[in-house]
């Protein structure tokens, strides 16, 4: 914020921004990221476990199916999928996880993409891959057992 004077002598605030658009979409994405973090965080005490419904999706966007995983003891988010079943090529990913970014750069715990299996088959299928949070991977397949024994060694892990 910056204090400025008015030209008939008051005072205002006003916040400062170097680039407003820039700026506030930071903002906005993060301050989403907080409050729907803590949405879920809270759902994962409530003795009935309902989950709140999810933001509204960003209009023009299709809304993506996205899986939260609380840790076990505390409660708080250990990481999060996103489900792109349209997704079937290596640049589709990659298309989709740039669009995404503005929407996972403040998580702070790891967000993968996940893209559509190579075969009809659940028992051999592997699935496109990409992380996109904290850091950004590459597109590779992977079969989902081997993701979920990467969540539960997250939630093995967690620092409580
Ligand atoms: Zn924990």
């Amino acid at each position: 914020m910056v204090v400025t004077e008015t030209p008939s002598g008051d005072t205002q605030l006003r916040p400062y921004v170097k680039d407003p658009v820039e700026l506030n979409k930071d903002i906005v994405a993060l301050v989403a990221q907080q409050m729907a973090d803590a949405l879920i965080e809270h759902a994962g005490r409530q003795p009935d476990g309902t989950i709140p419904s999810p933001p509204a999706p960003i209009p023009g966007t299709k809304l993506l199916e996205n899986t939260m995983f609380p840790c076990s003891r505390c409660g708080r988010i250990t990481a999060r999928l996103v489900f792109a079943p349209e997704c079937a090529s290596e640049a589709d990913m990659l298309s989709l996880g740039e669009r995404l970014r503005n929407d996972v750069r403040y998580a702070p715990y790891p967000v993968w993409l996940i893209g559509a299996p190579d075969s009809e088959d659940d028992s051999v299928a592997r699935h496109l891959t990409l992380q996109l949070a904290p850091v950004r991977g590459e597109v590779y397949r992977e079969h989902p057992d081997k993701m979920n024994s990467r969540l539960m060694e997250l939630d093995d892990k967690h620092h409580c």
